[in-house]
Parts: C-alpha cells; sequence; structure tokens
C-alpha cells in the first residue's frame, strides 16, 4: 500500500494547491503519485482553485492572474522561484519541472467577473508563471481566460515569453476592441549565448519578436520588455543596442526593460547556478547583489543607456507606473550606491 494516500480517486475531486504542498511536505514530489508525466519530462498536476483573480496591493494593477504555477521555462532568473516554496517545492529543478494546473481556473474565474461588485479594474495576467508556457497548448487556459475577460469587458496587460500567444490573437483582437489590452513579450536580450544559458526552455528571442510584429500586426497593442538585462550577461552597450534595434526591427508598440533582482529562493538558485558554471563571476555578483537589488547608480546607467537607444531607434517608452500591464518588477528598495562595475 502507498504510503501516502492518493489524493482523488477517479472521479473525485482535484486536490487543493494545499493539499499538493501537505503531500509533498510529508513525501516529496514523489508523492504526487497522480501527476501526469509528459515527453518534456516535465510532471503536471491537476488541481482546483477557490479563485482565479488575486488581489495585490503596492503595483499598478489591482489583480493578478496565473492559471499555471511553476514553469517549464526555467529561467535561472525567475523571480516566481521563491513562490515554489510555498508548494514545499524547491526553487531550482522543481520550479521547472513540477507544474500545477488550476483545472477550474476558468470556470471560477466567470463566476468572479460576473459579479456585481466587480468594477472591471485592470487586471495582470501572468506575472508569476509564463500563461503560454508549453502546456497551454494542451490545457487552453489561458485561450479561455481572455474570453472571459473580454465577455467581461475587463482590461488586460498580459506579460509571456512563449510565441504560442500568436494562436490567441484573434481572441485579443476581440478583447481589444472592448478593453484595453496591453501584451508585453519579454525578450531581455537577443544575444544568443546569454538566451541559451539563462533561459534554456524557452524559444528562440527572434521567435519572440517575430510574434510580437504578428500581434502588431493584428491591431493588439504588443510591444517588448526587456525583463530582466542580467549583469555581465545581457548588459554591454553592444549587447542592448542590437537588442533594441532588433525590437524596432520587428515593429514593437513600446519597449521597457529592468535590471535583475534576486531574493529568497530566487537569489539562492542564481547564485549556486553562477557558482557552478560561471565561478570567476562569483564574487562581481555578490558585490553588486550585496541586497536585493543592484545599486541605484548601476540600474540607473542601464536605464539611460536605454533610453538613448530607444530614442536611436525610434521605439517608444514604455510608460511606467501606469495601468498599462504587468509592471517591470517593482524597485522600491534600493542597495547601497557602489561604482565602478563595467557590467
Ligand atoms: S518564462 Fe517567465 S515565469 Fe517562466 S521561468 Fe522564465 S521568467 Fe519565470
Amino acid at each position: 500500500m502507498s504510503k501516502f494516500p492518493l489524493l482523488f480517486d477517479i472521479g473525485s475531486p482535484k486536490p487543493t494547491t494545499r493539499q499538493i504542498a501537505a503531500v509533498v511536505k510529508q513525501g516529496g514530489t514523489a508523492a504526487l503519485t497522480e501527476a501526469e508525466r509528459r515527453a518534456d519530462h516535465a510532471q503536471y498536476q491537476e488541481v482546483v482553485c477557490r479563485s482565479a483573480l488575486n488581489a495585490v496591493k503596492g503595483m499598478p494593477f489591482k489583480w493578478t492572474l496565473n492559471p499555471y504555477r511553476g514553469c517549464t521555462h526555467g529561467c535561472h532568473y525567475c523571480f516566481a522561484r521563491r513562490y515554489h516554496v510555498q508548494f514545499e517545492m524547491n526553487a531550482d529543478d522543481e520550479f521547472a519541472s513540477v507544474i500545477l494546473v488550476k483545472k477550474n481556473f476558468v470556470e471560477v474565474l466567470v463566476k468572479e467577473l460576473d459579479r456585481p461588485s466587480w468594477t472591471r479594474e485592470q487586471v495582470a495576467f501572468g506575472t508569476a508563471t509564463d500563461p503560454y508556457q508549453p502546456i497551454e497548448g494542451h490545457y487552453r487556459l489561458s485561450r479561455r481566460t481572455i474570453e472571459a475577460l473580454t465577455r467581461a469587458r475587463t482590461p488586460v496587460g498580459l506579460i509571456t515569453k512563449g510565441p504560442m500567444i500568436v494562436r490567441d490573437k484573434d481572441v485579443l483582437a476581440s478583447l481589444s476592441r472592448v478593453a484595453k489590452c496591453t501584451v508585453c513579450m519579454s525578450v531581455p536580450t537577443v544575444d544568443e549565448d546569454a538566451w541559451r544559458i539563462l533561459e534554456p526552455g524557452t524559444a528562440h528571442p527572434l521567435q519572440r519578436l517575430r510574434a510580437v510584429r504578428e500581434l502588431a500586426d493584428a491591431g493588439i497593442h504588443a510591444g517588448v520588455l526587456m525583463a530582466p538585462i542580467v549583469p555581465g550577461f545581457s548588459s554591454s552597450r553592444s549587447k542592448l543596442e542590437r537588442t533594441i534595434k532588433s525590437i524596432a526591427d520587428h515593429g514593437a508598440r513600446f519597449v521597457g526593460c529592468n535590471v535583475m533582482y534576486l531574493e529568497d529562493g530566487t537569489r539562492t538558485h542564481f547564485m549556486k547556478f553562477i557558482e557552478h558554471e560561471f565561478p570567476a563571476m562569483t564574487p562581481r555578483f555578490e558585490r553588486l547583489y550585496a541586497k536585493k537589488y543592484a545599486p541605484e547608480s548601476y540600474r540607473n546607467e542601464v536605464r539611460a543607456m536605454v533610453r538613448v537607444l530607444q530614442d536611436r531607434y525610434a521605439v517608444a517608452a514604455r510608460p511606467s507606473g501606469n495601468d498599462d500591464g504587468p509592471a517591470p518588477d517593482v524597485e522600491s528598495e534600493t542597495g547601497p550606491e557602489q561604482v565602478g562595475f563595467s557590467w
């Protein structure tokens, strides 16, 4: 007999994320005996959620939507890695290989949007994990979410690294006709080495930029977030220039950027990765990231460089602090001023 009771039998409800966390706490992810292992070697555990709209404070939007938890794109800098710890899973391999799928997400969302108290406030879609990671091709939760938001005339800002979003340009165009809709494609850099090293599960950056062109051609307000720029990998002037030129060439309506920040499990994972793969860079990262954010002076230098390049290639800056969609990671705390970094 199994050491851990089955969470559900055939015909009975799926477990909640809380139940999943309890099972993993006892027996690790091996105890998720009903998770489906697919060809990409990731395990997919269906769960039920009690709410879809998640209220947030201190951001330019009031609500977030995330139908999946965990992300097979597996970016080493991903700030959402640390959230996997909430489910008793680690921020390393398990973040990218054990994905929770909120099977009833759209049904719950429709009920929430139907409430008379819903005032159609700005919703940010895809803030914790990518709504167009590969499994979306199977579940289509993101497509059905956009359809629900359209019926409720609710403004949305969506962020993704998944070119699969072009599949849904018809529903995004419909949403754009009844409410404000902004798509932010995340392309931190077009440098192939940095892409391969830092974002091992994502589509090629140019494929993502081609998706931006297709969305923009369909009348959707689509632009690019260079999020995040990673010191030492994608921060040199020449790499920034190649990236912004390419973004402009692909017809992006806007571009924004932020510099990587490191916190909790994300910090632990990223520093382990650097120590293992690029040990010579470790002391510089330790100095630059003595705190959660790189020093203000460093971030200002990167932003100033990006502004110059935006002007040079005539691509609009993405306004910050407005209601235009998911913001780059909020940089409210500043680290100690440090000078002399040449990354
Ligand atoms: S695509 Fe986004 S959510 Fe997924 S791992 Fe990369 S940064 Fe994180």
